[in-house]
């Protein structure tokens, strides 16, 4: 029985490319998608993480300078456990997984214990990190080779470079695991002969949204990388080729990348819209939503009687406002006597999968037309309910209250804001805004500053005008807003601006 599991069980040792998440190979990619058990350490991303199976386990082995979260011979023997328990093991490893990655010692262990193995190379940072900053690692008369070393020594073997050899070689010097060690580095590389005015550069995060170069000389860029507050991980270029760079502008993409916040309904539908068109996406932030109901729900679901009127302004609401009747032994059986009001077609449309429709919606689906509508439509017998976000418009009260409307505003949910990662706002083509709460969280998470600075670089797109508003009263211009307030033509409309066909 064990020889048979061990021999469907099989370990795939993938490069996950330098960081971002799309220079994976697309072997690697197929076999994460496919894997029963990924381990992995803290250069993996968790977008690549989130490619593998729901069901997939997925084992941390950490791995961080300085850091062992476990020692490499507590990984081989666990590649070869899960291996054994017929497992198809991805072991997934920043960069390429034999360059300093020791993936060497992985299938060697796993060639001892009689265990199949794949190997898939991967996109080494030795090269692509220096390439993103726009520095090529050979280049017509300047560099005609380049060395790869770490600077990090096994414990104890302080000096493990020769630098003597290092200092005469005139290709490129590349060093990995070495931000620690830069000042010494630097000095030693003096010492040896090289000169001080050879230009060197450090990149951290490369090719990651947070990226950062530093460039300088031999002389100064310990100095200039300390100011800069550079941090792991970071590659260390030295020689000719450090002075050149060769970066792109970073608005200018094929690939158009589009940020998208809002609640989670709202970013996947855009994201789904924005992908069909060949359109990256990217979330930042979002809102998460909290049911508010729990209470009063017995009593809200009992007096259901005495309305006439239900009116929804969100796709959320109408979710939520079902659920909770479905918890209560209800169904929609018990609005039989209602008339329905959404605020559009993302909202009807929610309606129509719990099998009922909306009697009226707006012309322009905003809360306001909403309201008018219903003041229209509603006379003096009737009672409306209105189950909706804490936080929604104020202006519908305003409008309701004005026309004599008699109606009970219900706070069904209210909306927090998720933090916002400030790096994620850099080389983006456009930025999609779902609602005005959405737009407030968005400036809540990462600074007000903050938040404007991104929006003058990039350009805003609000899916109606509360949105607008909310953007606008910051000072934001607003470039894109649909006439007709969908998730699908706030899509189009961005897919027209970035000029994809
Ligand atoms: N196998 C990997 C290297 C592992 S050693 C590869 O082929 O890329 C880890 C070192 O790689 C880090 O200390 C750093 O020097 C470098 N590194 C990996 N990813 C990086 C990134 N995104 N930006 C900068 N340096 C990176």
């Amino acid at each position: 029985m064990k020889d048979e599991k061990k021999r469907y069980g099989m370990v795939c040792l993938v490069g996950a490319g330098p960081g971002d998440p799309s220079l994976i190979t697309v072997r690697g990619r197929e076999l994460l998608k496919a894997c029963d058990a990924v381990v992995y350490d803290h250069l993996a991303s968790q977008e690549l993480l989130s490619e593998t199976r729901e069901d997939c386990e997925r084992i941390y082995v950490g791995k961080q300078a300085g850091r062992h979260y476990m020692k490499q011979g507590e990984i081989n023997r666990l590649l070869v456990r899960l291996a054994e328990q017929g497992k198809r093991v991805v072991r997934l490893k920043g960069g390429d997984p034999f360059v300093f990655g020791r993936g060497g010692e992985e299938i060697l262990a796993l060639k001892e214990a009689g265990i199949s193995w794949e190997i898939v190379p991967g996109v080494t940072s030795a090269v692509a990190v220096p390439e993103c900053a726009g520095i090529p690692v050979t280049h017509r008369d300047l560099s005609r080779s380049f060395h790869v070393m770490t600077a990090h020594g096994k414990e104890g073997e302080e000096d493990c470079l020769d630098f003597s050899q290092l200092a005469s070689m005139t290709g490129t010097l590349v060093f990995l695991m070495g931000l620690g060690r830069l000042e010494k580095l630097a000095c030693e590389l003096v010492e040896a002969g090289k000169s001080s005015s050879c230009p060197a550069a450090v990149i951290e995060n490369g090719s990651l949204p947070d990226q950062r170069t530093v460039r300088g000389t031999l002389a100064d860029i310990a100095g200039k990388a300390k100011e800069a507050n550079l941090q792991t991980p970071a590659v260390i270029v030295v020689g000719e080729t450090a002075g050149v760079d060769l970066s792109g502008l970073p608005e200018r993409s094929l690939l158009p990348l589009v940020g998208v916040t809002g609640t989670d309904r709202f970013c996947e539908k855009m994201e789904g819209e924005l992908q069909r068109y060949g359109i990256l996406t990217r979330r930042i932030g979002g809102l998460s939503i909290r049911c508010r109901l729990k209470e009063e729900q017995e009593q809200l679901y009992g007096r259901l009687k005495d309305y006439t009127v239900l009116a929804f302004t969100s796709a959320n609401g109408v979710e939520l406002f079902l659920e909770g009747l479905l918890n209560q032994g209800l169904d929609v059986r018990a609005l039989s006597h209602m008339r329905i009001g959404a605020v559009g077609e993302g909202t009807d449309q929610a309606l129509r999968q719990r099998g009922l429709r909306a009697d009226w919606i707006p012309r322009q689906y905003t809360t306001a037309d909403l309201a008018r509508l219903l003041a229209a439509r509603c006379g003096k017998e009737d009672r409306v309910l209105i189950p909706r976000s804490a936080d929604g418009s104020r202006e519908l009260n305003r409008i309701l209250d004005e026309e004599g409307v008699v109606y009970q505003d219900v706070p069904l949910y209210e909306t927090e804001g998720k933090p916002v990662d400030a790096s994620l706002l850099e080389g983006l083509g456009c930025m999609i805004f779902g609602s005005a709460s959405g737009a407030e969280a968005f400036f809540k998470g990462c600074g007000e500053e903050r938040g404007k600075l991104a929006l003058e670089k990039t350009a805003a797109a609000a899916i109606g005008p509360y949105t607008s508003a909310a953007l606008k009263k910051r000072g934001c211009a607003v470039r894109l807003e649909p006439e007709i307030h969908t998730i699908k033509e706030t899509a189009r409309m961005v897919k027209d601006f970035l000029r994809i066909s």
